[in-house]
């Protein structure tokens, strides 16, 4: 199985970067390309590119990883590596139904960086940086903003409030990337959390496993390691992330113990096909990263040019379910603008029903029928 993963080829430019310092995460983060002149070097550009890059520095900065750079087509203005790390002239466009804060998440922060919308579970923004700035994403308000960065003072103060929050039983630790801080700072992190009684479940988000592989490195996963169970959330969007790379640094994740699961966001004319989204979901299950969300792309400002019908991801779904493993069928889930939370969207296989008599299509159209015994059981009541 392992060789249907292919190492990425690096760019002419990095051809004769010794090994040593591609292979470092430090190396890389240093070296990624921030400006119009290093991307030209990489390929050329559109004029919508050029001119967005430039437009874009002070909004949404650019920085792409020379590992991400190299998955890039370079002859392909439409390759789907270079759609989510190089900025477009769209991305200017903003439309009435959008939002800055679509997931509504500013006013449920009780204490800075800390959000706290759904009834057992937190967010903890750790961090404003990101090794590569995805041009669809949803906190693209503070994200890249280092005057964003939360101070350890502004953490404390986090944990204090999920100290005395006792409904708190899940905290995902979120930015910006969390991978993009120290070794060190992030056990501090963990450490805090997992001291925490009712706190029962941690979450890592991070998208390095896709933009920056390197930066999972045995050494951070020895020091995360006391405090599992932790559960990692990523984001590969398209099976050409899915590299020798990748699977190694999933490995290492996987082999201590981290369950791993992806996010995908469908995206026009990236993602938004039965055979990438197929081809995905089964090169995930063989790194062990179990397919967990589709997400609709929200409603946040400048990415109208990435969204799709939701009737064309419930026909996505349809063309998933009954063909594929039910362990490579993520949910498809539209997250309500302005902070109403996720609800998740299934076909309908329910063709008719009357009283106990049920009709339903099966995933091959075909029809069946249910009658359901009188004495059949109800749920007991929620008081
Ligand atoms: S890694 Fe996540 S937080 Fe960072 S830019 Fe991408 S989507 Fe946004």
């Amino acid at each position: 199985m392992r060789d249907r993963f292919e190492p990425m080829n690096r760019h002419a430019l990095w051809k004769d970067v010794p090994s040593v310092d591609w292979n470092s995460w430090t190396w890389q983060q240093q070296n990624r390309v921030r400006t119009v002149e290093e991307l030209e070097k990489l390929f050329v550009l559109s004029e919508s590119e050029r001119s967005a890059v430039a437009a874009t520095l002070d909004e949404f900065r650019m920085a792409i990883t020379p590992y991400y750079a190299s998955l890039i087509d370079p002859m392909r203005e439409d390759c789907p590596i270079r759609m989510q790390a190089v900025p477009v002239a769209k991305e200017m466009e903003v439309l009435p139904s959008e939002y800055v804060d679509p997931l509504g998440e500013d006013p449920r922060m009780p204490v800075p960086g800390l959000i706290h919308k759904y009834p057992d579970r937190a967010l903890l923004y750790a961090t404003h940086h990101c090794p590569v700035y995805c041009r669809h994403c949803t906190r693209k308000r503070i994200v890249s903003n280092p005057e964003t960065a939360p101070p350890w003072s502004q953490l404390q103060a986090a944990f204090d409030y999920i100290r005395r929050t006792p409904e708190i039983r899940d905290v995902l630790v979120s930015g910006g990337d969390p991978l993009s801080l120290s070794d060190e700072r992030l056990e501090a992190i963990f450490r805090e959390l997992r001291s925490i009684p009712h706190v029962e479940i941690l979450r890592l988000s991070t998208r390095n496993l896709v933009t920056l592989p390197q930066r999972v490195t045995p050494n951070l996963v020895r020091r995360l390691r006391p405090y599992l169970p932790i559960y990692v959330q990523t984001h590969f969007n398209h099976p050409r992330e899915c590299t020798q790379e990748a699977y190694d640094a999933a490995a290492l994740f996987a082999d201590a113990g981290f369950v791993i699961n992806n996010q995908m966001v469908l995206l026009k004319d990236l993602n938004d096909r039965v055979e990438i989204v197929q081809d995905l979901n089964f090169k995930l299950l063989q790194m062990r990263i179990q397919p967990y969300y589709i997400h609709h792309c929200d409603m946040a400002q400048g990415i109208g040019h990435f969204r799709t019908k939701i009737d064309d991801g419930i026909a996505l779904l349809e063309k998933l379910r009954g063909w594929n493993s039910g362990l490579a069928i993520p949910h498809y889930v539209v997250d309500l603008s302005p902070g109403g939370g996720k609800v998740a969207l299934v076909p309908n296989y329910v063709e008719h029903r009357e009283g106990g008599q049920w009709t339903f299509r099966n995933y091959r159209g075909e029809k069946y029928h249910l009658e359901e015994p009188a004495e059949a059981s109800r749920l007991t009541p929620v008081e």
